[in-house]
């Protein structure tokens, strides 16, 4: 038994999981390893310096799968400027078949990307930015929830409203991100009308993600109340891991007069957050992380995941099926 949805036929995976874009984990040993396992693994554009490194990435990641993966490109306020079109333009040159879009203004990178013929899943915190990217012809949406990691946008909409309000007004497919980390998650996302579930930080919390096991752990130890939203006075809200220096640069956030973003940039820096991953100090920088480390308490092989997340789920929607009798039985 395995599920069948529009996502796995149109992706070519067996399992209806899509491994979200990350920044400074999304390498090739996490997507490889997600793809062998049945899922979509997805490298993570900005996570190399420039378009011809994630063009090396690539074909590093062939080297390690025959399965399917994909490539994230999200286009958020950074402090350099990436050449999100060279990045873009490398996808299509190295024959990727799937990218996750993330962020704002992103028609000309998705007009360039579907005038290839790439599968794009866009990834939206709100119906009004979804319903844009389905006029740019996406072909997936990924509704993210406000318990989701990173950029939770601005609107705090979670998952039971943002997922359902998906189902009764778009005419694009959708995946559910933010939140989810387990089989029943999947169930429950398939019960609101989604064609799979987007999962980040569980995937951080396995043993191909490649990053320090302090920081795994770290999030094997949290509770969901464990994480902090900074940024949000600069509309770029983001959900980080609660530590010091995320609490530091709320701290600024919140009493400097001059509101100025340089204020806090050295703090919410990506190279200090990319820091915290190799030396494995979980206060260093700060890193993002959904409401979901509540949610994980172990370090399973992708595989693992995915077969137990699998199982849960199927069991879920047998159990489902149970509590419905004829009403002469009950
Ligand atoms: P960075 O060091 O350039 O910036 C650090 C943080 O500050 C980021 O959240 C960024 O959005 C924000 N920021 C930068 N300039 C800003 C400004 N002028 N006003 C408001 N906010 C500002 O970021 P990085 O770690 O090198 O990552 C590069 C980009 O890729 C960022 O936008 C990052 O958020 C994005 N990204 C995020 C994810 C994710 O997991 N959500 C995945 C891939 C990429």
């Amino acid at each position: 038994m395995g599920f069948n949805t529009e996502l796995t036929r149109r992706l070519g995976i067996e399992v209806p999981v899509v491994q979200g874009g990350m920044q400074w984990v999304g390498y090739a040993e996490l997507a490889s390893a997600v793809s062998n396992a049945g899922g979509l693994g997805i490298l993570t554009a900005l996570t190399q310096s420039t378009p011809e490194d994630l063009r090396k990435e690539i074909r590093k990641t062939r080297t390690l799968t025959k399965k399917p993966f994909g490539v994230n490109i999200t286009l958020l306020p950074t402090m350099g400027a990436p050449p999100y079109d060279e990045y873009a333009q490398v996808c299509i040159d190295e024959g990727i078949k799937v990218v996750e879009t993330a962020g704002n203004s992103p028609k000309p990178v998705i007009k360039l990307l579907k005038s290839a013929g790439i599968i794009v899943i866009h990834k939206c915190t709100t119906i009004q930015h979804a319903a844009s990217a389905v006029k740019l012809r996406v072909d997936f949406l990924s509704i993210d929830g406000f318990e989701c990691a990173g950029h939770v946008g601005e609107s705090d909409i979670t998952n039971l409203i943002l997922l359902t309000r998906a189902r009764q007004s778009l005419d694009v497919p959708f995946i559910a991100s933010g939140g989810f980390a387990d089989g029943q998650g999947l169930a429950a996302a398939l019960a609101l009308g989604a064609e799979g579930i987007n999962m980040g930080t569980r995937f951080m919390c396995t043993v191909e993600a490649p990053i320090h096991i302090n920081i795994k752990q770290a999030i094997v130890d949290a509770s969901e109340h464990d994480t902090e939203l900074v940024m949000r006075r600069w509309t770029n809200t983001s959900r980080y891991f609660k530590n010091k220096v995320a609490s530091e640069a709320l701290k600024i956030e919140r009493t400097s007069t001059a509101g100025k973003f340089e204020e806090i940039a050295p703090f919410v820096s990506g190279k200090r957050g990319r820091e915290v991953f190799i030396n494995g100090d979980k206060d260093f920088g700060v890193w993002t992380a959904g409401q979901v480390i509540g949610l994980i308490h172990d370090i399973p092989t992708c595989q693992e995941l995915l077969t137990r997340l699998e199982e849960e789920a199927i069991e879920a929607v047998e159990k489902s099926r149970k509590v419905l009798q004829p009403r002469s039985n009950l």
